[in-house]
């Protein structure tokens, strides 16, 4: 871009967000340049922070005619290069627009602007007896944008994916028109319900904010059940934690089931990979509950024991364990500075950190992860792997947490060679990628349905005509 027209660019955002929330100053610049990810770091041409929904409006309008790719941004935290300019242009930060607009006690939904926190929300929703499904991210990190892009919280068996607790949307389209999608969209006070309505939220979930900037997110909020218990077992192989975890699963009693590879329990993760001691076990899974009361709990009990002799019954290796008290904290009492600390993920790596991070079925786990722990160790990487439950079904998250050292272009390389293969035999297997690089969404298309990529071109168009909002991340 010439460097006169850079300059009535950013004086034009400047008279949209005001002079001291536009800046082209390459220290700036800079910071958003990059992630924690393999992605390799590209640099914006201005960062703007809006604090309005007409600020925003503002933006996407001269962003549109003048045809400058624009990124939105809450914290950057997404561990996929989501955030990181595929062709330079506009971030738009919007961590600035952080108010909790509504709790509505009595219905159970909030609504909130993009750059509302998981600690923020989580503070005042507890002086309610509310909660909402935490990420084991950071604190710090939006709620909103986990939501929209299929986020994973600590109450996916109980209510599904943090996405299927949205109950309505404002969103900003690329050429700078506001629109509502759900009851929102009909009565401005009822953020309640995208149904029974066309669900046209799905335009702008999981598009990683490639058609639209959402200004205010309607979600569900739950009454927190006080009696907490929590089931912890371990075993020797995955094929015996897999079928441990679907047994339980049938019976829908949990919050929260997961399960946690050595590699992933240890803090930090072993980087390079470290072999696993000869007489630990190699599957932890904690399974948090919560009921009203205390024969609630009791009749949980009940479920978990009897799927538990049925489990040994099959001869599986399956034992009651204790869990470290301090991590079964940070599990139980998310958000958490514990777990979602990302240093005590990648600090023996060297700050970087990614994953191939899937929805897989169930009975694809065992497989998928013993082909996983090979490609890792042949890259000399630890196989620190999570598995966790959905609602009601047997599909869940599969994913790897890989720390890799990002001082080194080798070993950064040798990190997203690794992750690229295992997302591979996952693709095999029926296992769908969730917040995906652009490494990722390649070869996802290369495997789609034509009609599957004529539908996603022609929405694409539609919304976004210029191709200006976070172009390349779609793979398209
Ligand atoms: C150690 C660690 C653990 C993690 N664990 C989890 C986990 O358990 N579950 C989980 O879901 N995530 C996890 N994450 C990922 C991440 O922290 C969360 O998903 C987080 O909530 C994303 O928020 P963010 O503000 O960082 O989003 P960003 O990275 O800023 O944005 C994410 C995507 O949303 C788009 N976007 C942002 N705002 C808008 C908007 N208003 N409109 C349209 N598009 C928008 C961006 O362009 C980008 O594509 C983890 C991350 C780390 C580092």
């Amino acid at each position: 871009m010439h460097v006169t027209n850079k300059d009535a660019i950013l004086n034009e955002l400047a008279s949209i967000v005001g002079k001291e929330n536009a800046t082209a100053s390459k220290h700036i610049r800079y910071a958003y340049s990059y992630d924690m990810s393999f992605v390799t770091p590209k640099m914006p041409d201005y960062v703007v922070m809006a604090s309005t929904v007409e600020q925003v409006q503002g933006v996407l309008r001269l962003a549109n005619k003048e045809k400058i790719p624009v990124v939105p941004y809450t914290a950057g935290t997404n561990i996929g290069g989501l955030t990181i300019p595929e062709r330079g242009g506009i971030i738009l930060d919007l961590k600035r627009m952080n108010k909790i607009i509504n709790i509505d006690t009595e219905s159970h939904y909030a609504v909130i602007e993009p750059g509302v926190s998981h600690a923020q929300l989580a503070s005042a929703l507890y002086k309610h007896n509310l909660r909402f499904g935490w990420p084991v991210g950071p604190p710090s990190a939006s709620v909103s944008s986990c939501a929209i892009s299929h986020g994973i919280g600590g109450l996916n068996a109980r209510y599904g994916l943090n996405s299927q607790e949205i109950t309505s949307m404002e969103v900003v389209l690329p050429t700078g028109e506001l629109v509502r999608v759900g009851s929102c969209a009909i009565n401005p006070e009822a953020w309640h319900s995208v149904l029974p309505m066309p669900q046209m939220d799905g335009l702008f979930k999981g598009w990683l904010g490639s058609t639209g900037v959402v200004t205010k997110l309607g979600i569900t909020v739950h009454p927190i059940p006080p009696v907490l218990k929590v089931f912890t077992v371990s075993c020797q192989n995955v094929e015996d934690m897999v079928s441990y975890m679907m047994n339980l699963s049938n019976y829908e009693i949990c919050d929260d089931l997961t399960a946690v590879s050595w590699w992933l329990a240890q803090v930090p993760i072993p980087y390079p990979y470290k072999p696993k001691p000869e007489n630990a076990h190699e599957w932890f899974c904690f399974a948090n509950t919560n009921s009203f009361t205390e024969k609630e709990k009791e009749a949980r009990v009940e479920i978990w024991e009897t799927v538990l002799e049925e489990e040994k019954k099959k001869g599986t290796s399956i034992q009651v364990t204790q869990y470290p008290e301090e991590a079964l904290r940070a599990r139980t009492h998310l958000p958490s500075q514990i777990v979602g600390s990302t240093k005590n993920y990648c600090k023996q790596g060297g700050a970087g950190i990614s994953w191939p991070g899937t929805f897989t079925p169930a009975n694809k786990w065992a497989p998928v992860y013993n082909d996983w722990k090979k490609i890792l160790i042949d890259h000399n990487l630890s196989p620190s792997i999570r598995m966790s439950m959905y609602r009601g079904v047997h599909y869940g998250m599969l994913r790897a947490m890989i720390p890799f050292n990002k001082k080194s272009a080798k070993e950064t390389e040798n990190a997203r060679q690794a992750i690229v293969e295992c997302l591979k035999v996952d693709l095999d297997h029926g296992g769908m990628p969730y917040k995906p690089p652009v490494d990722y969404a390649i070869e996802i298309n290369k495997r789609a349905h034509p009609g599957y990529l004529l539908l996603l071109k022609k929405i694409k168009a539609l919304l976004d005509p210029n191709d200006i909002m976070n172009p390349g991340k779609l793979g398209i």
